[in-house]
């Protein structure tokens, strides 16, 4: 229900320095080859191949070929041109001989070559990384530094993705304060919001801070007015309980169309989706724990899709239980905290990494996955367990 009201981004044309991390829509073309002109791979000389089928031999220098230069002087028979990496093999020559394999003719003005080169030895040639029209990379490509690099070496100085989605992140509670300072009887700092903010810049969206609310219904709604005016989603947390102040749900039930779940996975039981005026809105639990996993379930998912990701989901894998996982059923996936490390042998081991509360946030920052547990009894020492990693 979550991925059905999230639907991809319109795509745009983003400069490259900003396309880092978005997702290509349509496939792009080379607007030339790459290598364009054929160039030499190693610094030495270039020659005649035929020059040198009996060494040593010497060669009479008869210029110098640098990166960047016009294609220059003309390699006859018994002559070489010294060259660097990069520069435009002459015209005449068929093959590099590397600086390495050769030494100053001793009557000086030459070169002496003293292996014999086969044509094309050492030449770089024109299209051998891109061709002309080529398609350089498939719709739905997330790119990388090395994708930008691609891009830039055929000239585009621009690229069509879908753009990070710009992402709201509120904090709602009377007991929140933010930063430093006495903390009176019964607040607590607002964790969620910083964390939440970090998984959506992780996540490759733009965070944009929406501040923390009071449990007020009109500052509950100013914050996700704000929201809808400048987001693609908002992430709410707290307040979506059954708790006598959690007004986030009047609010939300009165501006949009949402659902309230009880969801059956532990931690992040509470949940509510919907939308705001098109906006999808997820209502978090405030359990830093909860609010963390739920992100990860629900909400991750679906901003991968709006940002036009083709996998959306965290790899899930086998692992080995360092330590029993015990548990109880009743009716749901239970997800434990745990840190996970492969052996010499690439098999993963995991162990839980603090404390399984929905409130123990230190455990959670030091998991990097989580061991998923099925319903039922859980695993042994030594068993075998399906775990989300993280990383
Ligand atoms: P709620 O979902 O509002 O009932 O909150 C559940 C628990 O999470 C309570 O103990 C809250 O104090 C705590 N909590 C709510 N929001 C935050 C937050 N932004 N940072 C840290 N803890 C929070
Ligand atoms: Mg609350």
């Amino acid at each position: 229900m979550i991925l059905a009201a999230c639907p991809v981004l319109p795509s745009k044309a983003l400069p490259l320095g900003d396309a880092l991390g978005c997702v290509t829509v349509a496939p792009v073309v080379a607007g030339h080859d790459v290598p364009s002109f054929a160039n030499s791979a190693m610094d030495g000389f270039a020659v005649r191949a035929a020059d040198t089928a009996t060494v040593p031999v010497t060669l009479q220098v008869v210029g110098t070929a640098a990166a960047g230069a016009a294609p220059g002087v003309e390699v006859g028979p018994g002559e070489a041109v010294r060259i660097m990496t990069g520069a435009v093999v002459p015209p005449g020559a068929d093959a590099i001989v590397m600086v390495e394999r050769t030494s100053p003719a001793v009557d000086g003005g030459g070169v002496r070559i003293d292996v014999p080169a086969s044509p094309g030895d050492h030449i770089r040639h024109p299209g051998e990384d891109l061709r002309a029209g080529q398609e350089l990379f498939d719709p739905g490509t997330e790119l990388g530094p090395g994708h930008l690099g691609v891009l830039a070496s055929v000239g585009l100085e621009t690229v069509e993705v879908v753009p990070p989605a710009r992402v709201g992140v509120l904090s709602t509670g009377d007991e929140l304060v933010s930063g430093p300072g006495e903390l009176r009887p019964g607040q607590i700092r607002d964790s969620n919001r910083p964390t939440l903010l970090a998984l959506v810049a992780r996540a490759g969206c733009i965070p944009v801070d929406l501040g923390t609310a009071p449990d007020d219904e009109a500052a509950i709604t100013a914050a996700i007015e704000r929201g809808i005016a400048s987001c693609d989603a908002i992430l709410t947390s707290g307040g979506v309980s059954v708790g006598d102040f959690d007004y986030v749900k009047t609010v939300l039930d009165r501006m949009g169309d949402m659902h309230w779940w009880q969801v059956a996975v532990r931690p992040a039981k509470p949940l509510a989706f919907g939308t705001v005026r098109g906006t999808p809105v997820f209502g978090l639990p405030g359990n830093p724990v909860s609010s963390m996993v739920s992100f990860e379930l629900f909400a991750r998912p679906a901003l991968r899709q709006m940002t036009g990701h083709l996998q959306l989901l965290r790899p899930e894998v086998p692992a080995v239980a360092e330590e029993a996982f015990l548990r109880r059923p009743d009716g749901k996936l239970h997800l434990v905290r745990v840190v996970a490390t492969t052996d010499d042998d690439g098999r993963l081991h995991v162990r839980a990494s603090g404390g399984q509360a929905s409130h123990l946030l230190r455990a959670m920052a030091l998991a990097n996955a989580l061991a998923l547990l099925p319903d039922g009894e859980g695993v042994a020492e030594g068993g075998r367990v399906k775990v989300m990693l993280l990383t």
